[in-house]
């Protein structure tokens, strides 16, 4: 057994693995495997539903909002939000906190005017900007709660006149949010939610028809909405893994619990950090991300060696990003307090046999 702290797609719980697994071979004893049955057949119906039903009693999901199941990832809707939400010379505004809020700002840019309100760049994205005024005729203002590489987050919705669009890639599910804050939010599956290949939208519908485009339907949330995610062929079987996902979720106490144990698991994490005489954190310690907490060594020299030392230990996926470097733990819901401690166990003996 590997401790994963790979970034995404990532660790899922074990439960999770073995059941998904054995409805490849016989789903819900039908004699049939996930694989081959209809997406428009009873036994889906009741997955979908049961997984639209999940996120929406996990999150309190207003009425008035659709909760869709797409395909095309996070990227997909870096490019459908301004496609839906930008009219024609219409304007939005973003908040530039790190990479993938970057490429958000880039495919918004071939679809209108882009107003960046504020910016971590020149910090390398290690801390949020908390200054910044939202103009108040934009279409919508974006940001990124979780920044997955540079391991900062926001934790509050920024207030903003305009509706507020995020992307909540890495850390939907990991603690509670106001969905009632928001205009649209969505998520890749790969980090908290399920397997790659599913992406979640929960997007309020009355924000929606306002352009004037006609949009091709793939596109459209509405057409999806309209479908119940049943526009064309869903993906089947991540949304299945996703729905065992939503009731291991519920079933070990739901948002609140998992919030718990996520500030308990990043607590301890970042205290070591700061303890170790070896270890730095690189994110402002105000905007230290509870998803992916990223830190480095001053003797870089030896950062070859403690992922060695890790990976012995059973230690796997600790690298940080290229535009970081030193090591990465993303420690999302389904990763073990247990594997926190083995990883601060590890620091610490690496430490010891440093010493001087
Ligand atoms: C991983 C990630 C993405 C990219 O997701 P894809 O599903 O690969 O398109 C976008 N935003 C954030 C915050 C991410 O962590």
């Amino acid at each position: 057994m590997k401790h994963n702290f790979g970034a995404g797609p990532c660790i899922l719980p074990q439960e999770v693995f073995k059941e998904a697994s054995q409805a490849i071979i016989d789903f819900n004893n039908s004699g049939l495997s996930i694989l081959e049955i209809s997406h428009r057949s009873k036994a889906f119906e009741a997955v979908i539903e049961e997984a639209e039903l999940l996120v929406r009693e996990l999150l309190s999901v207003p009425e008035n909002y659709s909760v869709l199941f797409l395909q095309g990832g996070a990227s997909q809707q870096f490019a459908m939000v301004p496609m839906n939400l930008l009219p024609h010379a219409g304007k939005a505004a973003y908040l530039d906190t790190g990479t993938w809020a970057t490429k958000a700002i880039k495919e918004a840019q071939k679809l209108g005017t882009i107003q960046v309100v504020a910016s971590s760049k020149e910090g390398n994205y290690t801390f949020i900007p908390k200054k910044y005024e939202v103009p108040s005729d934009a279409a919508y203002f974006h940001y990124t709660s979780n920044n997955t590489i540079y391991g900062t987050e926001l934790f509050e919705a920024p207030s903003s006149v305009p509706p507020l669009v995020c992307d909540m890639s890495s850390d939907v599910l990991s603690r509670k949010i106001n969905v009632a804050d928001y205009g649209l939010i969505y998520a890749g599956a790969q980090k908290n939610m399920g397997p790659a290949g599913v992406t979640l939208v929960i997007v309020k519908n009355d924000i929606l028809g306002k352009t004037g485009k006609d949009l091709p339907a793939i596109f459209d949330y509405r057409k999806h909405a309209e479908a119940g995610s049943l526009y064309n062929t869903p993906p089947v079987y991540a949304i299945y893994v996703s729905l065992l996902n939503l009731r291991w979720l519920r079933s070990k106490g739901g948002i609140e619990e998992i919030e718990r144990e996520n500030i308990i698991k990043a607590r301890t994490l970042y205290e070591e950090i700061d303890r170790n005489p070896l270890f730095r954190g690189t994110a402002n310690a105000e905007d230290r991300s509870r998803m992916n907490v990223t830190f480095v060594m001053d003797n870089s020299d030896l950062e070859k060696d403690f992922l060695v030392f890790a990976e012995e230990r059973g230690l796997v996926g600790l690298k940080g990003h290229r535009s970081v470097g030193g090591f990465r733990a993303s420690i999302y819901n389904a990763l073990p307090i247990t594997s926190i401690n083995i990883l601060v166990d590890t620091m610490q003996e690496f430490a010891e046999k440093h010493a001087k």
